[in-house]
């Protein structure tokens, strides 16, 4: 860990002073070597971590959208300028980048995340430790030796392996100026109060409860199928995943055409054919969702589909957990407090609309939300007073493009900028203003013309 640092800081001396152009070209390269290999990279994600194949193409390919970000640093990294601030003086301010910083990855987008960090770190011209999660590192052992293809020069990116020891290490090496942390609660306040503690910059994405409102004007078939598959893609190991569905009024009555659709869900080894929900990432896992979907029959919720005994055969030993959907449940009951990460949907009902902006602003975390409508005005007032950091009308997943940010807030986000879009290129750089006085009287006669069409590198 001590050379990677060591190596990072070293690189960076040259790096820093590569010319825009070149690291933008990098980009550039980075992201047709992506392309070439998406599948290769998708098949190790499906075999490593276990969701399908189409997922884990969207997995790469979501993350490949912030490399194409990246290729816009000539504009995102550009300072702003003010002429004539005082007689014959001007200001202007540059961004510069931070020098080493380092990346902490979850298992779950074992390629999405680390191309939220090292891409951009890299473009505005720091060097980057990654540590990958230890459960899945291979997507992001493979895309380092594609930025290495792609000409960014050995040291600009450095991959540590671990865990907890890997993780303190980042937070308290003098040399690392900035954390980006993508994963759980636990983890990501340590490292925010570690690393904040040390004087570093910190990001710190974290864990989730997103609700999806139903409102009883909404078009039926189109929602159920939203709910289905925002709730249960990726076996629900989403951060962004819809895992708690507020039925308004009567839209509660379609709850059984729900359970419907999710039982026709099939559930088997991600690089099947035809599978809709892999395993879960480990054991542990697994464990955690089946004390959960207990804790709500104990607690007095309605099990409408129970997914915990379900066989896989040839995987009689995996980690599936079988679509699950528990009804009935109340904001006091742990289904509802804790994260599942897990094929799960939990089903409240309420009477107004209202009443679910109110439910969602009191539940801590606030990583997105969605509503269900063909009212616009509705949909308005959702959008206005709901204190949630991603909304989407009819979209149940609302993770915008790079050219905005990944704008979870509240309980899901530590720290001041966002991943990628302009925040992420500001949580990079920092500001440096310069002031200059040049005398009109002080002038030197002109110097030569250069005749020639100028060639930049
Ligand atoms: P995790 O917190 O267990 O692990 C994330 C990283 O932190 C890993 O690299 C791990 O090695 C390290 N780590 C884990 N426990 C640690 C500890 N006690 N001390 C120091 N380091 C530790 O998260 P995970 O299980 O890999 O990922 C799932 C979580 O990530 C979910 O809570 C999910 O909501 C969250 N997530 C959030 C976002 C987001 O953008 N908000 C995106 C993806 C995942």
């Amino acid at each position: 860990m001590n050379a990677a640092a060591e190596s990072s800081k070293r690189a960076f001396q040259s790096w820093r002073k590569t010319s825009i152009i070149t690291r933008q070209q990098t980009m550039f390269n980075l992201q047709h070597l992506i392309k070439r290999d998406l599948k290769k990279l998708a098949e190790n994600i499906t075999i490593e971590q276990g969701k399908t194949l189409p997922d884990a193409e969207g997995d790469v390919s979501r993350g490949l959208q912030v490399v194409e970000h990246a290729c816009s640093v000539t504009t995102l990294q550009m300072g702003e300028t003010m002429p004539n601030i005082s007689k014959d003086m001007d200001t202007y301010s540059i961004r510069l980048p931070l020098g080493v910083t380092a990346g902490i990855c979850p298992f779950n987008f074992p390629a999405m995340v680390p191309l939220w960090m090292f891409p951009l770190a890299l473009v505005t011209g720091n060097t980057m430790i990654l540590k990958p999660s230890e459960q899945d590192p291979g997507a992001a052992m493979k895309l380092v030796e594609l930025a290495k293809e792609a000409g960014i020069p050995d040291g600009c990116v450095n991959v540590i392996h671990g865990q907890h020891e890997a993780v303190n290490f980042i937070c308290d090496h003098p040399d690392i100026r900035a954390i980006s942390f993508v994963g759980g609660d636990q983890a990501g306040r340590h490292i925010y109060e570690r690393g904040s503690k040390n004087g570093k910059r910190v990001q710190s994405n974290m864990g989730a409860k997103n609700h999806g409102v139903v409102l009883p004007d909404a078009s039926k078939e189109a929602t159920l199928n939203q709910l289905t598959a925002a709730a249960f893609g990726a076996a629900g190991q989403r951060c962004m995943a819809l895992t708690t569905a507020v039925f308004v009024g009567e839209s509660k009555k379609w709850l059984p055409d729900l359970v419907e659709k999710v039982k026709k869900l099939k559930v088997d080894a991600g690089w099947k054919p035809n599978t809709d929900i892999g395993p879960l990432i480990s054991n542990q896992s697994k464990q955690r969702v089946l004390r959960l979907i207990e804790s709500a029959k104990k607690e007095g919720a309605k099990v409408l589909l129970d997914g915990s005994n379900v066989k896989v055969p040839g995987f009689e030993n995996g980690n599936f957990v079988g679509p699950t959907i528990i009804a009935d449940a109340q904001p006091n009951m742990t289904c509802y407090k804790e994260e599942i990460f897990g094929p799960v949907l939990v089903a409240l009902s309420v009477d107004t609309l209202d009443e679910a902006i109110d439910l969602i602003n009191k539940n801590p975390y606030g990583n997105g939300t969605a509503l269900f409508t063909t009212n616009g005005v509705a949909a308005r007032r959702f959008t206005d007073l709901i204190d949630v950091g991603q909304v989407g009308i009819n979209v149940p997943i609302p993770v915008p493009l790079p050219m905005f940010s990944f704008t979870g807030s509240r309980g899901s986000f530590l720290g001041d900028a966002n991943f990628y879009g302009k925040a992420g290129v500001n949580f990079y750089t920092q500001l440096k203003t310069v002031t200059q006085l040049w005398r009109s009287e002080d002038a030197s006669p002109e110097a030569k013309p250069q005749m020639a069409f100028p060639q930049l590198k």
